[in-house]
């Protein structure tokens, strides 16, 4: 599958891709490391006449500790270079662990996490060529108006599927976004619609330039489990991320302080699970109450034939992996 033509932008700051966004921005596509663009493109799902990469701009690169405690990652950082960050594996680890189980080692070198914040939601009727997409017929997400998940719908329910924003939910990380009006910084818990199509509040002349983790979120014990087909390289079929923060009663029991669940890859966005963190914090963690966690993180999923593996399987190892996310989070 061929590439559709398109005009190359590279600028070398902030500023000058903001310029590029305020001239054309309805017919330019952002690339930062095309892990997921260019396939998309040669799919034909994106026919840009401008591509903007961004991968010049190497301030947007790199992991910086701020004076208050906090850190700021660039949106550029690969996600091996978040991967294998010391300082990230000791003060974030729910995140250096996603971002180790993204796709395999040569595209976490080039794959980012802006990109990955930023990852368009999947569908088993949309991630095909033009060919397939014209047999079977067109869709509410690209140039039909039906969809083949929910027939009679309006909606869709294409799937977010990237391994890193329910990390990023579970640590109140917040985002910069760039544009021509300047700077505007939003937690990511707002940044996601919720709709499959439309799946992100960013207009087409804004980019994320930075994401942010508060000091507060720092030194949880963190776990990532996902499912996917090839443990080597796929994309999440269902995705759970937990963090734990632990106090002693001064006997050397452990008591839950706080906690945090997040779930991806079975909603139209990644989410936090509603009632996790009162249903943990204050308790000891024992099989009946991680289970409960599991019932809960479950009843947030709804997954939908977007993707490989039954809705209900999906369903069902959310609720596995959220039992012993929690389990683990509570005893590492
Ligand atoms: C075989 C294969 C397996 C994969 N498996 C996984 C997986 O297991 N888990 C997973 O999470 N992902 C997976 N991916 C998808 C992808 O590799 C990652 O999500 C990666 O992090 C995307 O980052 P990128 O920099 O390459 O994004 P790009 O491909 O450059 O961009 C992705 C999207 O985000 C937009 N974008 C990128 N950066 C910005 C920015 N700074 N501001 C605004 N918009 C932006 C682009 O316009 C585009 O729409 C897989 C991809 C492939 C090809
Ligand atoms: S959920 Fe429906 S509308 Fe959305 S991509 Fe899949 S088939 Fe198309």
């Amino acid at each position: 599958m061929s590439l559709p033509q398109f005009k190359l932008l590279r600028p070398r700051s902030v500023e000058e891709a903001v310029g590029y966004l305020s001239q054309d921005a309805g017919s330019l596509r952002i690339l930062a490391g095309g892990t997921d663009l260019i396939p998309s493109m040669r799919q034909k799902l994106f026919e840009p006449e401008c591509v903007l990469d961004l991968r010049a701009i190497a301030a947007l690169r790199g992991t910086k500790p701020l004076p208050d405690g906090s850190v700021e990652i660039g949106a550029l950082t690969t996600l091996r270079a978040v991967e294998r960050s010391d300082f990230l594996r000791q003060h974030y680890p729910v995140l250096t662990e996603a971002a180790a189980t993204v796709a395999s080692p040569v595209l976490r070198n080039m794959g980012t996490i802006g990109g990955n914040i930023c990852l368009d939601t999947r569908c088993l009727w949309y991630n095909q060529s033009l060919a397939w997409r014209k047999g079977c017929g067109f869709c509410i997400k690209k140039d039909g108006d039906l969809c083949h998940v929910a027939p009679g719908g309006s909606k869709c329910w294409a799937a977010f599927s990237a391994d890193t924003p329910p990390a990023l939910l579970c640590l109140e990380a917040e985002i910069e976004i760039a544009s021509p009006a300047g700077l505007r910084r939003i937690a990511l818990n707002d940044f996601y619609t919720g709709l499959g199509d439309d799946y992100r509040k960013l207009q087409p002349n804004e980019l994320v330039t930075r994401v942010f983790l508060p000091t507060s979120s720092a030194g949880y014990h963190g776990i990532y489990r996902k499912l996917r087909v090839r443990g080597s390289i796929d994309y999440p079929l269902a995705g759970v991320a937990v963090v734990i923060k632990r106090s002693s009663n001064g006997n050397g029991v452990g008591h839950i302080a706080d906690a945090r669940i997040g779930i991806t890859a079975v909603n139209p966005a990644p989410l936090v699970v509603k009632g996790a963190t009162e249903l943990l914090t204050g308790q000891i963690i024992n099989e009946e109450l991680a289970a409960a966690a599991g019932d809960l993180a479950a009843k947030t999923a709804k997954p939908l034939t977007t993707s490989a593996l039954t809705p209900e399987y999906r369903r069902e190892m959310i609720r596995v992996f959220t039992k012993r996310a929690v389990l683990a989070a509570a005893s590492n």
